[in-house]
């Protein structure tokens, strides 16, 4: 009788002892704003209750003593380190199932060590197993250790660019880092902390054998540790991959593995390209060439391409079509060839198209073609960098002369595209200069995308401005200020022989861009072109070629061959039947498509006939 009600009592305290660590944990999440919200922590919460009381009865050590505490820090220090690291950085919301992962990838850390050491301990060899149980607490706490070091030195958490920078360093590297970062004696003072820890740890799970041989064996208590054990590295199995850090590390492998890809037959498809350096546009007229892409612009959402737009919002380009139509051209149904960033501007930036079924591995791009035909290349960005959406960009960039992105850090830049005029300044204008800009233009959330000074049309009250028409009319007013911004300086200072604006892909104000609930607005893109009367001149085939296909259908995968033809750099690499600026380019609304060969354009409800 006495005997089941101590052990009454004992469920008691190690099921409130649980209950307190996943409330605790949960209320830490939220009172630093991480809340992973209810719809991922229910799922979890009796499995993980349930394996902490049950960690109790086998180890008879309570998760809240002393004797626990090496393996609490060490799973704990994976639950917050990147959510808290990440708000402290960003202050704002990191992705709900992330934290969740994290939490689930830390807890079942430290219920594995205990089970792990419940076992152990049972077997003997009390000293040998608490210097190896402090040593895998030293171990698992490297990560975390990293993350937190890599914060007090720069007040930033870790983010692909960071870790891309640690991966690509050498060991050398990274001596030379810590000497010139951190000196010698806190050097010093480091290790000696690695060694106060690890004495700690050493001492506390001393303590842990003490409390588990305090009591027999039993096969109960023996197969709730066997149990745990094999559950909690199942769980880890399945979710470390899919913890935040794992995920920063996925993105810096996968980025570098298709560098190499793209890399090794860079130079074999630079070799290959055979351009004649005479007929080029640098040398028969030298100066600048600028691309401007545009990012979730629809021309359905600009008042220069749809005057039944309500809100005015291309002042100045409907200007410039309207006085300097010799100089400006406004095309006026073209299309994008998909609804998201990347597989659309694999696309437009190299020969691979829907029509010619080449790999994007095998294809030289514009920035090729314009070193090949005399240019200093240049690529400014204020698009991420890094991770699955953005590495091929990224990888087209880099084989600029010069490349620099505005922001290294996360997916999305934050900066305002006025960011990226500063770069101007850097390219020499004596020079034969070829450059790209890569705007973070319309894409959503819309008033994230404009200083205050924009914020021209207001939303209706009671609507959001996150993704208000208002909101996006203002994102379309400062891209047209940003234009003529680059337009002014290059025409100014640069020397500016052509400038080629086109968006990436459309956008649809309720929906966005997902390919999954298409619409057209999606794909209807705004392209122009600036020729200078120089230009036009020394290139009236290509001028005359342009002007004629003025409402003529285009898809942007098309780009490269109308790059390759402005810059006159034909090549083997060149089809000049893709080539809106040549009289041989061949492709009618009848027979293009979009959404990679989904969808005919025919299919748009607001195309008209060809003229
Ligand atoms: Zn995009």
């Amino acid at each position: 009788m006495k005997h089941t009600t101590i052990n009454q009592d004992r469920f008691i305290r190690w099921f409130a002892a649980a209950a307190a660590y996943f409330v605790c944990l949960i209320a830490a999440y939220i009172d630093f704003g991480q809340d992973m919200g209810a719809k991922y922590f229910m799922p979890i919460l009796i499995p993980i209750i349930a394996a902490l009381v049950l960690i109790q009865y086998g180890t008879r050590v309570s998760i809240f003593s002393k004797a626990a505490l090496p393996n609490l820090v060490t799973g704990t220090a994976w639950c917050i380190t990147f959510p808290l690291l990440y708000q402290w950085t960003y202050h704002s919301v990191w992705y709900q199932s992330k934290i969740c992962f994290d939490f689930v990838v830390g807890t079942a850390g430290f219920i594995l060590l205990m089970a792990l050491e419940g076992a152990l301990f049972r077997l003997g060899h009390e000293k040998l197993t608490a210097a190896f149980m402090s040593v895998l607490n030293f171990l698992g706490l490297v990560i975390p250790f990293i993350q937190v070091t890599y914060y007090c030195l720069f007040w930033h958490c870790l983010s692909p660019a960071s870790l891309m920078a640690l991966y690509l360093t050498n060991y050398r590297e990274s001596i030379d880092f810590i000497q010139s970062n951190l000196g010698l004696l806190p050097t010093l003072l480091i290790f000696a902390g690695f060694a106060l820890f690890l004495y700690g740890c050493y001492h506390c799970h001393r303590e842990f054998f003490r409390r588990t041989l305090a009591e027999d064996t039993t096969a109960g208590r023996m197969g709730a540790l066997s149990l745990l054990t094999v559950a909690m590295i199942a769980a880890e199995g399945w979710y470390l991959p899919q913890t935040s850090v794992a995920d920063l590390w996925n993105d810096v492998i996968s980025y570098v593995n298709q560098t190499q890809e793209y890399s090794i037959g860079h130079d074999e498809r630079l070799e290959s390209l055979m351009i004649d350096k005479n007929m080029t546009l640098p040398t028969k007229l030298p100066g600048t060439v600028i691309v401007v892409i545009g990012e979730s612009a629809s021309r359905n959402y600009m008042k220069a391409f749809t005057p039944s737009f309500p809100y005015d919002d291309t002042p100045w380009l409907s200007g410039k079509f309207a006085s300097d139509s010799a100089n400006f051209l406004k095309f006026d149904n073209v299309y994008s060839s998909w609804s998201q960033t990347v597989p659309v501007l694999q696309r437009a930036l190299t020969e691979q198209s829907q029509y010619n079924g080449k790999e994007f591995f095998d294809s030289a791009s514009i920035v090729d073609v314009a070193k090949k035909a005399g240019y200093e290349t240049w690529w400014f960005s204020n698009q991420g960098r890094y991770g699955q959406y953005d590495s091929a960009i990224t990888l087209v960039a880099k084989t600029a002369d010069h490349a620099e992105w505005t922001d290294d850090s996360y997916n999305f830049s934050d900066k305002y595209d006025e960011a990226l005029l500063q770069y101007l300044s850097q390219v020499d204008p004596s020079k034969n200069n070829f450059i790209v800009l890569h705007i973070m233009g319309s894409h959503i959330y819309y008033n994230n995308r404009y200083p205050s000074e924009f914020n021209k049309f207001e939303t209706a009250e009671g609507d959001s401005t996150v993704s208000s028409v208002q909101s996006y009319a203002n994102s379309i007013l400062y891209t047209d200020y940003i234009l003529s911004q680059i337009f002014d300086y290059a025409q100014k200072n640069l020397n500016l022989q052509a400038m080629v604006y086109f968006s990436d892909h459309g956008e649809n104000i309720e929906i966005s861009h997902n390919p999954d609930v298409f619409s057209f607005d999606m794909v209807r893109i705004p392209m122009w072109t600036y020729l200078s009367p120089s230009y036009q001149q020394v290139m009236p085939g290509h001028t005359n070629a342009l002007r004629m296909h003025q409402s003529r259908y285009f898809t942007n995968d098309m780009l490269y061959d109308m790059i390759c033809g402005l810059l006159n750099a034909p090549s083997a690499r060149y089809n000049p039947e893709q080539d809106f600026a040549s009289f041989s380019y061949s492709f009618h609304r009848s027979n293009l498509t979009t959404m990679l060969g989904q969808h005919p354009l025919l299919e748009d409800p607001n195309g008209t006939e060809e003229k």
